[in-house]
């Protein structure tokens, strides 16, 4: 077993984790190859969650030499990204999959248990290949289990394409040998509280990728097909300049208002679902038209200014001595952490055991979202807390 560093793990050009995308949207991976790849510090946290992930995992199978796995656990207790937290989360992915490989033992003697296994789906996406966190294959079952670090967007299991390009690829590899029924797709996500699994026939799996995987993966990969904008474009590096996402939100504007004076609840009925998108393409579009104002271009009518900023000490020492001599020692104050930094303190198992009782989640404040969200109606939100 050689060393764990995900950081080095290949890429595909049609990727699972953006096939959403490319599926919705073909050509945008021959334009996004223009733009360079900008590593984020979600990402980089990303890996390292995984790389943790793995590592415990391995110290359960035993299939690593202990004193390599001790070693390189060591190096990541240095990195910055390490916290009782971290531990925490990847113990929650960790304590999921061992459940899991239990339950699947418990019924069958010697299944097959792989951790960050590459999985090939290249005969239906052309060079296409992904990593699996953890895949188990066991009288018919194939399970494909997948860990998510983050903590904005929940990520659900349901028709997901990268867990079926992921589950389809075990299935290429395994089926033949141990006759696959069933494909089982699982992400965790802990910082979410989200476990959410999706199961399909193994059938209708490669159904999927005859009718609706391949004809798309081929139009990606020769930079054909037609554009098409929506809520996938977030993550593609063209969404700053795409004619095709500007087109999208500015065919707004060219909407028939009948009544120039106020909109009807229709028209605003009807503005509302692109309306979150259309923010988000505004925000793009600045901070794009920004960055390249500081780097030395102009736009006609508009130039740099510094934002606005608070005063600040020049050396909190300074400032104490200095304070201190004048007579005023009434100049401190103390607070307590708040909940999210102080579960960072006591790592996440701890906190609930120790402060679990103490904390309560008020209902937020109303907000207008799409039907489709998984959220409760805010008046039974209201309800639970009223309780
Ligand atoms: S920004 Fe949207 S429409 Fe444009 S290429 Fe990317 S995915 Fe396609």
């Amino acid at each position: 077993m050689s060393e764990i560093q995900h950081s080095s793990r290949a890429h595909a050009r049609l990727n699972a984790s953006s096939s959403h995308r490319w599926m919705m949207c073909p050509p945008s991976v021959k334009l996004s190859e223009q733009f360079a790849d900008k590593p984020s510090t979600y990402a980089e946290e990303g890996t390292f969650l995984h790389e943790l992930c793995e590592l415990k995992l391995h110290r359960y199978l035993g299939d690593m030499a202990p004193d390599l796995i001790e070693q390189q656990y060591a190096e990541h207790r240095d990195n910055d990204f390490y916290s009782d937290e971290a531990e925490s989360v990847t113990d929650e992915y960790v304590a999921f999959c061992i459940e899991t490989i239990e339950a699947v033992r418990s019924s069958c003697p010697d299944p097959l248990i792989m951790v960050e296994h590459r999985l090939d789906y290249s005969e239906y996406v052309p060079d296409g290949f992904g990593t699996g966190d953890l895949v188990i294959v066991a009288d018919g079952v194939l399970e494909v289990i997948d860990f998510k670090g983050g903590r904005g967007v929940r990520v659900e299991a349901h028709r997901n394409s990268q867990l079926m390009l992921y589950g389809l690829g075990a299935l290429l590899e395994f089926d033949p040998l141990y006759d696959i029924h069933t494909v089982r797709m699982t992400i965790v996500q802990p910082r979410l509280s989200n476990t959410s699994t999706y199961e399909m026939t193994a059938d209708d799996l490669v159904r999927w990728a005859e009718t609706d995987v391949r004809p798309k993966a081929l139009l990606a990969y020769e930079g054909k097909g037609e554009f098409c904008a929506g809520e996938w474009c977030r993550f593609c590096k063209a969404r700053y300049t795409c004619r095709k996402r500007s087109e999208y939100h500015m065919s707004l504007a060219e909407r028939d208002f009948r009544h120039p004076d106020l909109l009807s609840d229709e028209e605003i009925a009807d503005i509302l679902p692109v309306a979150e998108s259309l923010n988000s393409w505004v925000q793009d579009l600045l901070a794009y038209a920004t960055q390249e104002a500081v780097d030395g271009k102009s736009w006609p009518g508009y130039k740099l200014v510094a934002g606005r900023t608070v005063r600040k000490y020049t050396s909190e020492a300074e400032v104490i001595k200095a304070a201190t001599e004048a007579g005023y020692t009434d100049i401190y104050k103390t607070s307590l952490l708040g909940v999210g930094d102080l579960e960072k303190r006591l790592g996440r198992k701890k906190f609930n055991e120790v402060l679990g009782k103490f904390i309560i989640k008020p209902a937020g404040a109303p907000t207008l979202v799409p039907e489709t969200d998984p959220r409760k109606p805010y008046s039974d939100a209201a309800s639970d807390f009223n309780q």
